[in-house]
């Protein structure tokens, strides 16, 4: 059926050829659909006024509104530089309010004595509030806004601004195309959906989300929009997962053999932790079923994934399977290789390892043994994936460090079999389980949450420039009782407009400060060769340098256990995942091991939420939970390569984790009652998982 929602937006009156062409090519709006799926990022209530001694910092990334009596205006600079300055006050402080642009307009409207509305987001120099470019209004302003009204704000470009389309004129688009496309707003949900959850209408929720005639309003169209999105989701994981489960075509490891027992009895020098025992429990299980195996193993760093993974393998060498890793770096992978070879000396087990700088002739012989069945395990980088790579029978894949791998790279390890093999993903980026299950689509989550016996907890302390000579003093004396270090830099080249500290001025510094003979420093940095990437670990594994000074190219997996002290410079720069990652690389021997953050003396509310978090614990779920909460999903490390197919507009994967259980559910009782969506009062639902589907590209002609 033809809606109107598929009309292109250049008829609107108002749009036209020019503004249609940025509309199209900045935000992807084109049809009037389009436009009125183009939601808000925020509403303002401008019913509220602040008083301006309430405005702290923790207020600068929220809008203000404030009541204020012009005190004196003043220009300053001359020509371009030309700016406009006005204080102001409310009786309870004052604020400066500064115009670049149209300076002399603005001057003219504003009578020293007299009161006036300003609107915008707040700004602190040395401490004080004022802002920049504020929205100015007369008092009769306010009498005219119904109280409780919010005001939706869109996310714009500077284009688009310049053509008039502000958030102000979005709004006004917005307003214009709903009086046209109102009749054609079609209902999504089933009537049994909508009761049962107590939904708002589709047509209500539309119209609510960009013109809330209420706060509560707001939020009953937010949820009902977010539904939708995450239902339509979950209808199309759940499917595929149950199409997984009704295959039943995954190997079957029925034995577990010599190589498993002898490693358990003569080679394991420790005992598994509960969780290790757990989890392995859980792949028997799988491996077992005669289904294929689609396991998430997530665990703190340190937590011993890599033995379980091991031990896997061993089971997959027991029936006859070969097995595959692959690590996300060649550090990594040499690493895997090299502690899994030693672990396992003795068992009579071929294990080889390929990677990008693997020489041919060795190459050539690598890949004849695993067609030929020769090599039992092989452990690589993603030179595992390329065609040429063959395998005789390969029963098991293992993925270390997920993320940093797309579902694309992912698939193709399956099609190296007709079967396709099991498979294991380890990470050691927490994430919460629906999370995990709606970014990584179908699978299983055993989590590992429990160190091994013996290990201390990081200490963190959170440190500023002031302190840098107690702090190097502790590094001194950590590194007389033989222990190492690390110290990261956030980035490698001096950024011109942020004075952060870089790689090379920090390890000049460090090397003038702890200067050979008695102390030796080595650096690491992305942008090094692999091989003398892997030489300076090497080094410094060896216990050839006491210092380690990185970027976060170590931040994965890097494991040397007498290092005790991880150094994180600039680190308000670094998200909340990175820094818990980068303390991982310490904690992995018997020894105290600590973390110090270095910082600036004046940070953003999130910065010293995320510094403060890090200080308090050394939970990886308490830490991911909020990450979330402050960033939200799309800024996860890697969820955007992680290949999340969803185009979601409203929902987040992060905040809205409540929704996506209650999502699950729901989609888990219908499927379940109906797997294919072929009862009659399911035909919209076969169409809201259409509309979700990965594959169906990113267009309102079927909405209606
Ligand atoms: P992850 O891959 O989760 O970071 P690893 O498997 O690399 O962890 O284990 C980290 C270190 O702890 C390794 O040196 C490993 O041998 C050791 N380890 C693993 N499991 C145990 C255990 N149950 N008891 C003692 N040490 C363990
Ligand atoms: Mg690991």
């Amino acid at each position: 059926m033809a809606s109107n929602l598929d009309n292109d937006i250049k008829f609107l009156p108002g749009v036209g050829e020019v503004r249609a062409r940025l509309l199209a090519n900045d935000v992807g709006i084109r049809t009037l659909g389009d436009l009125i799926y183009y939601f808000p990022f925020r509403w303002i209530d401008r019913t509220r006024f602040y008083r301006i001694s309430e405005i702290t910092e923790d207020h600068d990334d929220t809008f203000v509104q404030i009541r204020a009596r012009v005190l004196s205006k003043q220009f300053t600079g001359f020509g371009r530089g030309q700016r406009l300055m006005v204080r102001v006050g409310d009786g309870s402080g004052t604020a400066e309010l500064v115009w670049f642009r149209g300076t002399k307009w603005i001057e003219r409207r504003i009578e020293p004595g007299r009161e006036y509305i300003f609107f915008g987001r707040p700004s602190f120099f040395r401490g004080e509030f004022g802002m920049t470019h504020p929205e100015l209004e007369g008092l009769e302003a306010a009498s005219g806004r119904p109280a409780g009204a919010l005001q939706a704000v869109y996310s714009t470009t500077e284009k688009l601004t310049n053509a008039h389309l502000g958030t102000k004129g979005i709004a006004g688009l917005i307003a214009t195309a709903w009086g046209v496309v109102e009749g054609s707003i079609v209902e999504t949900l089933p009537d049994k959906v909508l009761k049962q959850m107590e939904l708002m209408s589709l047509k209500e929720a539309l119209f609510n989300i960009h013109f809330p005639q209420s706060a509560a309003q707001l939020k009953a169209a937010e949820f009902r929009l977010k539904f939708e999105e995450l239902f339509g989701i979950q209808l199309n994981i759940m499917a595929k997962r149950s199409e997984r489960i009704s295959r039943e075509d995954g190997f079957i490891f029925t034995r577990v053999g010599d190589y498993f027992n002898t490693f358990w009895h003569e080679k394991l020098p420790f005992s598994l932790t509960g969780a290790q025992k757990k989890v392995i429990k859980e792949i028997r299980k799988d491996t077992i079923s005669g289904r294929q195996m689609n396991r998430l193993i997530q665990g703190d760093v340190g937590s011993g994934k890599t033995l379980v993974a091991l031990m896997a393998m061993l089971i997959a060498a027991d029936n006859d399977f070969q097995s595959c890793m692959m690590a996300p770096t060649e550090i990594l992978a040499r690493q895997h290789f090299a502690s899994i070879s030693q672990m396992t000396d003795g068992l009579g087990l071929r294990i080889a390892i390929l990677t990008g700088a693997t020489k041919t002739a060795e190459r050539r012989a690598i890949l004849e043994g695993l067609a030929a069945g020769y090599i039992d395990i092989l452990i690589g980088t993603h030179a595992l994936i390329e065609d040429r790579v063959q395998f005789s029978n390969l029963g098991l894949v293992v993925i270390d460090e997920q993320h940093r791998f797309g579902v694309e790279q992912r698939a193709r390890l399956w099609t190296k079999n007709e079967r396709p093999p099991h498979v294991l993903v380890m990470t050691a980026t927490p994430i919460p389980r629906t999370l995990a299950m709606t970014l990584y689509g179908d699978l299983d989550v055993s989590v590992i949450d429990e160190l091994p016996p013996g290990r201390r907890p990081i200490k963190t302390y959170q440190k500023t420039d002031a302190d840098r000579l107690a702090v190097w003093g502790f590094l001194k004396r950590e590194i007389a009782k033989g222990r190492q270090a690390y110290v990261v830099y956030p980035l490698i080249k001096e950024s011109e407009k942020m004075d952060y500290k870089d790689l090379y001025d920090g390890f000049e510094s460090i090397t003038r400060d702890f200067p050979r003979p008695e102390y030796q420093v080595i650096a690491v940095h992305g942008k090094m060769k692999a091989e003398d990437k892997q030489l300076a670990m090497r080094e410094f594994k060896e216990r050839q340098a006491q210092i380690m000074v990185a970027t976060s190219v170590i931040e994965v997996g890097v494991d040397v256990p007498n290092a005790t002290v991880m150094v994180i410079e600039s680190a308000e720069r670094f998200g909340l995942s990175q820094l818990h990652q980068l303390r991982g690389r310490v904690g992995r021997g018997g020894e105290q091991s600590y973390c110090v953050l270095m910082s600036g003396q004046k940070l953003s509310k999130e910065a010293r939420q995320r510094l403060g978090a890090m200080v308090a614990t050394n939970d990886g779920f308490e830490l991911a939970e909020l990450d979330m909460r402050l960033r939200g999903s799309g800024d996860i490390a890697g969820t955007q390569q992680s290949g999340l197919a969803f185009d979601l507009r409203i929902a987040d994967l992060g905040r809205d984790q409540q929704i996506i259980e209650l999502t699950r559910r729901v989609a888990g009782e219908i499927l379940d009652a109906d797997p294919l969506l072929e009862r009659p009062e399911n035909a919209l639902l076969r169409t809201l998982k259409e509309r979700f589907s990965p594959q169906t590209p990113k267009d309102f002609s079927n909405i209606s």
